[in-house]
């Protein structure tokens, strides 16, 4: 590999890695691995393509700075972007989000404004557009910003069609936050992959899709209230408490084929199953779309190629539900093992 420009050169182009011991004998299970980005997660797609575009547009102006709600990838993707191209950031972000995620944004550069946890999703949009209107700032507006789903339908989406050029997809299992990762590479498959069927995932406590309840919006496209479907979720970056209007372009797009609802439970369990069966390391809503994957190759035909979707690390989650079991002390095997050499710590 020749030498990059600078780390912005290094966004996308994820491995897609076949499973071996988890996935059913007749069927082939593949993932894509976001956490190969350079800040780990799909997310630093997203902000490189907003911040670019918005360039682009004269949108964003030398040394303006950029602002906007995340709940965590999304500012930690722009802290780099925002870094290496030098625009001040500031993110909004709600208290429940792991601290790790904050911390990572202000390592980074960025100031980070929390929001109260109940507020939940929709306050910490709202103060993130407060802040901009109140001192001319650019914000991001991931959730609506056509240039995160354009992101996607020119990088994620190609590289999909790619990996599977000799051998054609059947299935691609995806979760949503945005639903900019669904919105671009949908359209991508619809044309260039009609046969592959497109399964989208959620939590079984927030199925605001399989809900089917119309999710109210404002003029612009932003959510207007709190989706009635929604319930608090350990799925970080997974379906916040709307349906964005990505994700409700897409669906009207015909861009879904199928909806699953995931159990919190079968998510934690699919990501630690991927870390220990596979060393495949990942997160929560990584799990959570793994879980689906496993449920559609339940039924899928025989030979059946299906590729799962996997946002992010799982370093991102050491204080969360995922390492609820996991000591930082040694437990009486790895006591026994310490004392049975000479060396044994009295
Ligand atoms: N999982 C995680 C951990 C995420 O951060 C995100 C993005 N919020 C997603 C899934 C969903 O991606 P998208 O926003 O493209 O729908």
């Amino acid at each position: 590999m020749q030498p990059v420009p600078n780390i912005l050169h290094t966004i996308g182009n994820t491995p897609v890695v076949r499973i071996n011991r988890l996935a059913p004998p007749h069927v082939n299970m593949f993932v894509k691995i976001e956490a190969f980005n350079p800040l780990g997660s799909v997310k630093d797609r997203l902000a490189l393509g907003v911040i670019e575009a918005a360039e682009k547009s004269g949108e964003l102006e030398p040394g303006q700075t950029v602002v906007e709600a995340t709940s965590g990838n999304t500012g930690i993707g722009l802290a780099m972007v925002c870094a290496q191209k030098g625009y001040p950031l500031v993110l909004t972000m709600a208290e429940s989000f792991s601290v790790e995620r904050r911390k990572l944004m202000r390592f980074l550069g960025a100031r980070v404004v929390l929001t109260p946890a109940p507020l939940k999703g929709t306050g910490m949009v709202a103060k993130a557009r407060e802040l901009a209107e109140a001192n001319g700032w650019f914000l991001a507006r991931q959730f609506e910003n056509e240039a995160n789903a354009e992101m996607h339908a020119r990088t994620t989406g190609p590289e999909i069609i790619q990996a599977f050029a000799d051998d054609p997809l059947d299935y691609w299992v995806t979760g949503y936050g945005t639903g900019g990762t669904l919105k671009g590479v949908a359209k991508v498959l619809r044309e260039q992959s009609p046969k592959t069927r497109i399964v989208v995932c959620e939590p079984a406590e927030a199925n605001l899709l399989d809900s089917g309840v119309v999710q109210k919006q404002n003029e612009d496209g932003s959510a207007a209230e709190s989706h009635p479907a929604f319930k608090p979720h350990p799925m970080q970056g997974w379906t916040p408490d709307f349906i964005s209007k990505l994700l409700s372009d897409a669906r009207q797009a015909g861009g879904i084929d199928r909806i699953l609802t995931i159990q919190n439970e079968a998510a934690l369990d699919c990501s630690r199953e991927l870390a220990q069966q596979e060393g495949i390391f990942v997160g929560i809503s990584a799990g959570g779309t793994f879980a689906g994957a496993l449920e559609v190759a339940e039924k899928a035909e025989d030979g059946s190629n299906i590729l799962c979707m996997l946002p992010d690390t799982g370093e991102r989650y050491l204080s969360t539900p995922l390492f609820a079991d996991i000591e930082a002390e040694m437990d009486d095997e790895e006591r026994a093992l310490s004392a049975s050499t000479p060396t044994a710590q009295m």
